[in-house]
């Protein structure tokens, strides 16, 4: 089986490379070629010598996740659907801006984790993605942006809020992020890179220690009793190692606060109680809030909080010295908004099965 060089960081790269009887930094041309350039084409990296071309296909491949369907909003928003086999397709958004060119990725097809509010959690878990399929997320954008490696790029940052729980898939999505701040490769400073959580708290020390991006954590709920029903893994890792784990990473993060993403969902977590409460629980941690409006689908069973709700509660966080953003949702006509994600994912946990029984309970 020739291995997939899209798999391989530069210490993996360079090691397949000495395996192979070649130098080290034949490793970073190969990943400037690759990643840099977009080029999958052994025979077109004209830098290197003959010899090494027929070598390389004979033995490795350069393969990027295909493309099943590629969406435009009417906003700029672009939303592709990436094959990653077995009938499983997961999606990859583009959001531009006017300063700056957003990629949000996904990590696993579908999601363990079964928050209540998010389509993707719904759907079930198949499988990790592979480094391959992660960075070839970005490698497919680029190209599908017409961004050839030369000029200002595209995608300036990424965001590692698709589908799937980032950390629960640790190695692989180390492997890419490698790629992501490389110069040879994509060349994005630690601070462009944003790794989504749900709270994963051993996760989040190990990558303080693997490659410590820029990290934002959905907390959305004030206290541990709400958490628990909003975002089940509360119960493993509750609100109260959440933040000390936060608190840590502070000290490596590439900005000196932690992102806290909070959505809005009427009724559930909204009141002006809430508020402050958020405020007392996170007042030890420097922290920025991003309050996401709750982006429906069908029998989520949830309503997004009125405008006017959104901005009383965010008083209440700036009030206290807290900065809060609100985010604006994009692309919810091509189903590209936050949550919305829904992919193709041939679920493995037997979830679905339990689901309906409980709707049919609840009817
Ligand atoms: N698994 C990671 C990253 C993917 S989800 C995490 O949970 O953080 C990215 C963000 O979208 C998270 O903050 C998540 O809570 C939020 N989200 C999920 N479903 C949503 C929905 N229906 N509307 C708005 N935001 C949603
Ligand atoms: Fe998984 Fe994140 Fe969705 Fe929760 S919000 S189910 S962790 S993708």
């Amino acid at each position: 089986m020739p291995v997939n060089l899209l798999d391989y960081d530069l210490a993996r790269l360079t090691a397949f490379c000495k395996e192979i009887g070649e130098k080290p930094f034949r490793a970073r041309q190969l990943l400037r070629w690759m990643h840099h350039f977009g080029e999958s084409d052994f025979a077109k990296m004209s830098d290197l010598a003959k010899s090494l071309r027929v070598k390389l296909a004979a033995t490795a491949v350069i393969e990027p996740p295909k493309v099943k369907s590629a969406s435009v909003s009417a906003d700029g928003t672009r939303k592709w659907l990436l094959e990653v086999g077995s009938g499983n397709a997961v999606d990859a958004v583009f959001i531009p801006e006017a300063e700056r060119g957003t990629l949000c990725i996904s990590t696993q097809a579908g999601c363990a984790l079964e928050c209540t509010f998010c389509s993707t959690g719904r759907q079930g878990f198949n499988r990790n993605l592979t480094t391959a399929e992660i960075i070839g997320q970005l490698w497919w954008a680029n190209k599908a942006l017409g961004y050839d490696g030369r000029g200002e790029r595209v995608i300036s940052n990424v965001v590692l809020m698709g589908m799937g729980e980032p950390l629960l898939n640790f190695d692989n999505v180390v492997g890419a992020l490698h790629l992501m701040l490389d110069d040879n490769a994509y060349g994005l400073s630690r601070r462009r890179v944003t790794l989504s959580t749900s709270g994963v708290v051993p996760g989040i020390d190990r990558l303080s220690k693997a490659c410590p991006v820029a990290l934002a954590v959905s907390l959305h709920a004030p206290n541990d009793s709400l958490r628990d029903i909003l975002v089940p893994i509360n119960k493993k890792y509750p609100l109260r190692e959440l933040l000390a784990a936060c608190q840590r990473y502070i000290d490596v993060a590439p900005r000196d606060f932690v992102t806290f993403e909070y959505v809005m969902l009427e009724g559930v977590n909204d009141s002006v109680a809430q508020a402050r409460q958020l405020v007392d629980l996170v007042k030890d941690v420097p922290c920025k809030f991003n309050l996401i409006p709750f982006n429906s689908f069908p029998d989520s069973g949830y309503q997004r909080s009125t405008p006017e709700v959104i901005s009383r509660f965010r008083d209440v966080l700036t009030q206290a010295g807290i900065v809060v953003t609100t985010r604006k949702t994009r692309g919810d006509d091509i189903d590209a908004a936050c949550g919305q994600l829904v992919g193709q994912v041939q679920d493995r946990t037997k979830r679905k099965s339990r689901k309906v029984t409980l709707m049919e309970n609840s009817l």
